[in-house]
This record gives C-alpha cells, structure tokens and sequence, in this order.
C-alpha cells in the first residue's frame, strides 16, 4: 500500500490542502482511516453525505442502478432523470430542472440561461450582480462571479459581465443595479465565505427589488439545498421565491450530480443552447431520488432540523464556557464557531487527534456540517470535542 500521501505527491496535481488522513471506510457519521483510527465525521465530504456513510439504501439503489443502467446519455429519456426532476420540481417553486454534475457546472447554466434571458428580455442585458465572498465553483464563469479576487486573478482575462457588491447589503445592490443587469446571483446562507447569514429581511429586500427591476434572481443552494439549513430549501426561511436555483453537493448523498432548476417565465433553453454528457444519469438521478425521498418522506428533514437546533444550543454554551469562542452563526446543519483568534487550523488539527473532523472555513471560524443523519449523542459527542480542544488551546 505504502505511503499514500507521497505516493499522491508524486502523481496528483498539488492544489489541495488536505489533512494527514487517509480515509478507507464509514458508516453513518463514523470515518475510519488507514491506520483504524475512527473519527465522527462533521464535514461529510463538504456537506455532501447527506445520509451519512455507506448508508444502506443508498447503497443498495446505487447497487441494483449500476446492475441495471449506469448511463445512456440525453440522446434517449430515462425513468429515474425524469423521477428525481419530478420530486425537484413538485418539492419546490422552480417549474423545471436541467441536470449536470456539480455545483459549478449548475452555475454555469444558470449564468448562461438568466444571459439568454436578458438578452431576449430586457434589452440585451447580461450583467449578473454577484457578492463579495460568495463562492459558486472553479470554473471560468462561476470564479468570474466568485467573489474572492485569488480564485480568479491567476488566470488571464476573465469573463466580464459580473458586478461584486456586500453580501447583506441591499443598497450595494440597488446601487449596482443598471439597464445592463440580467440577474443577481446570491447564496442564501455564504458557505465557503464562513457560513455568513444574512439580516432577515435581506432576500425579502433583494426579491422585491428584483420584482421591482423586472430581473431575475438567481439563488445558489449549492451547499444550502437539500435538508442541510433545516428546511427543504432555504429560501423558505427568507419566505421568497427564487427565479432560478442551482444545487449539488449533498443532492445525491456523495454521487456527483448537479442542477439547474427555474421557473418556467425564464426556462428559455431550446434544443442545442446548452447540454451535458453526463448530466442527469440514471446512475446518479437513482441516487439523488433515493436521497431527496429520505430527505422529504424518511425523517431526515426534521431530524436536520432538531440536530441543528441542539448543535446551536452546545455551540452557545461553549461560547459561554470558552474564551477562544466569541461567536456562532449558522441554520440547521450547517454552522460556524467564530473564535477570537486565528486559531482555526489549530483547532481542526486538534479536534482530528481526538477524532473529530471539522472545517476551518475561515482563519477565525469552524465550521460543522455533519450528515443529516447525525444523532443526539454524536451532536454531544462532537461538541465535548470541540470544548475540550478549545480548552488545551486556550484564549
Ligand atoms: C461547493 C459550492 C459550489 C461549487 O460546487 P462544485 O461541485 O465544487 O463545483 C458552488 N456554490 C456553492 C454555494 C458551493 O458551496
């Protein structure tokens, strides 16, 4: 087997920051590494093992699928694309569904279906108003409207028609509003940037200028979607309606998948605008129906719900105890501890020795998104982790 981090070093691309582990095999929310360590596992792939590891209906669906049909293309209809676009569809607001294989991808055409729409609609407009730190992919038109310069300068001219403004700012989007915008494309919670949450009136704010405007707005629940805020989607905690919605991450429970979702005023895609290969396969639409039907019918919504509610509790209450927390923020499963320090990197380095596996999102916060399956005792469990690492580490 050897050295699997030199054997990487030698072979794979060097972009990723990755810890000293190297994972072999999980159940539920437990990860075990290659030396039989064991680890409560609050990433979950980045918020993607919805159903937690190795979960056995899952597993047995990707099974009996990879038995039956893995893939034929978009050149025939297939059962299970059309059954996971119909649970999308009738679990939502959004009229009709365009599958693809992640976030980024899913991004890409949700720029380029809101472009067709300005330029069809409003005069030519193609301009997309986008938010400092959001975060939508790595590919040239979602880093053209990530908000995070780095991801974006090395790489030679980049694609115009994006305009950054504050994220929470809804005069930065009037302000930034001219006859060229098409759409502005915001997360509902920012993940990436630190699991950042709006004031509460924030999309309410920005659906109404959008109304208002007569543009489209465009919501990333990339990383919200899915059950993974405590709500099926979270728009519905703002109480809006976005035109358009992009998801993957923890849609098919760790299969790729990826899609673009709009209402039908602004579906303008014919035949040839846009395509995938791989998009919407049987494969990964079994999986992610499999998922979405646990996610609405099995329990694991509420489940979100009431987990992400104990997790802020014991988040609070290490705030209270320990001097390196100052702050938490975060919905449902998805959350952060903000520190007073930039010790995040210590702590996550810290909480893996006592078998814990967090996220630094940001130089000063972790972040925790665990499966939706996580359990009481594991939400316990991981926060005696997190108290008693920030204690060694202290203020
Ligand atoms: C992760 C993420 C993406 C990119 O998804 P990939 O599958 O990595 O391309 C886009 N938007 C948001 C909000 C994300 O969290």
């Amino acid at each position: 087997m050897g050295d699997t981090p030199a054997r990487e070093a030698r072979v794979h691309m060097q972009m990723f920051r990755r810890l000293p582990v190297t994972l072999v095999r999980g159940e539920g929310t437990r990860v075990w590494d290659n030396t039989g360590k064991s680890y409560l596992d609050f990433v979950a792939g980045i918020a993607v093992d919805t159903l937690g590891h190795a979960h056995p209906g899952l597993a047995d669906t990707i099974a009996r699928q990879a038995r039956t049909l893995v893939h034929v293309s978009n050149l025939f209809y297939s059962e299970p694309q059309v059954e996971l676009a119909e649970l999308l569809v009738d679990h939502s607001v959004l009229d009709q569904v365009f599958f693809c294989n992640s976030g980024a991808e899913a991004n890409e055409g949700a720029i380029k279906l809101a472009r067709k729409w300005g330029i069809q609609n409003r005069s030519g407009a193609y301009e997309i108003i986008a938010t400092h730190n959001g975060f939508h992919g790595r590919t040239l038109a979602a880093v053209a409207a990530t908000g995070t310069p780095r991801y974006r300068e090395p790489f030679g001219p980049q694609m115009p028609g994006f305009v950054f403004v504050d994220y929470d700012d809804l005069d930065a989007i009037k302000a930034a509003t001219t006859e060229r915008t098409c759409a502005v494309l915001l997360e509902a919670i920012q993940g990436e940037g630190g699991v950042n949450v709006p004031d509460p009136g924030y999309l309410r704010g920005v659906r109404d200028w959008c109304d208002a405007q007569g543009i489209l707005l465009i919501l990333d629940e990339v990383q919200t979607g899915c059950g993974r805020t405590g709500t099926l989607w979270a728009y519905e905690q703002a109480g809006i309606e976005p035109d358009i919605m992009t998801l993957a991450k923890g849609l098919a429970g760790g299969v790729p998948i990826g899609a673009l979702l709009a209402k039908a005023h602004c579906a303008v895609f014919e035949p040839g605008d846009h395509g995938s290969t791989f998009g919407g396969n049987p494969l990964a639409t079994a999986a992610g129906a499999y998922v979405l039907r646990e996610v609405i019918d099995g329990g694991v919504l509420q489940n979100a719900a009431d987990r992400g509610e104990q997790l802020e509790q014991r988040l609070a209450g290490i705030e209270d105890r320990c001097e390196l927390a100052v702050g938490h923020r975060g919905a449902g499963l998805l959350r952060a501890l903000v520190l007073s320090r930039d010790a995040a990197g210590e702590v996550v380095l810290k909480a893996l020795e006592y078998g814990l596996i967090l996220n630094p999102v940001r130089p000063n916060a972790v972040r925790f998104m665990p499966p939706l399956t996580v359990t009481a005792e594991e939400v316990d469990a991981a926060a005696a982790i997190v108290e008693r690492v920030l204690n060694e580490i202290g203020p």
